[in-house]
């Protein structure tokens, strides 16, 4: 462990860094300048390509692997959200949506396009899920076992994909 400079806590959120320790990820010099990048630009998605591209342009010298490495360990932990992306034929990152977080909640449900697999988080949906989440927890701690997490997720089509298959 190396000692913090104070200037580098303010740049990565609490939930952010939260979730980079519990998935026992190092804040490197290239996980700052990564998530520098998407906290900058938090909406629009960046490809592998697109983020090696700004990272050079920021005079940050990262392998191509290693970035890839690392966007996907960051994708793993929920601090990114990887999406495919069907004119590029590559993975977009983006972000994760603070509401990934909820975990002692019971994550949220999502739903899963299975044509243009985009993901949605069904916030409304939240308290009578979270009673059928917590339900299946209490039966599994009945017979002994430890759950925790659940994870509900839907697949199907999108608004939108059943429009344009329409
Ligand atoms: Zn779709």
């Amino acid at each position: 462990m190396s000692p913090r400079p104070p200037r580098e806590t303010a740049t990565v959120p609490p939930h952010i860094q939260t979730r980079l320790e519990a998935a026992g990820l190092r804040r490197t010099l290239a996980t700052r300048a990564v998530l520098g990048l998407f906290l900058a630009k938090p909406t629009d998605g960046l490809t592998h390509a697109q983020a090696l591209g700004a990272l050079t342009a920021r005079g940050l010298e990262i392998n191509r692997v290693t970035l890839y490495r690392l966007l996907d360990r960051l994708a793993a932990c929920g601090v990114l959200q990887r999406h495919t992306d069907d004119q590029a034929r590559t993975w977009r990152f983006s972000l994760a949506p603070l509401e990934t977080d909820a975990a002692d909640e019971g994550a949220l449900p999502r739903f899963e396009c299975d044509a243009c697999h985009r993901q949605f988080r069904l916030a409304d949906a939240g308290a009578p899920t979270r009673a059928i989440a917590q339900d299946l927890l209490d039966t599994l701690a009945r017979l002994g076992h430890q759950g925790e997490r659940v994870d509900v997720s839907v697949h199907g089509t999108c608004s939108s994909c059943v429009e344009s298959a329409a």
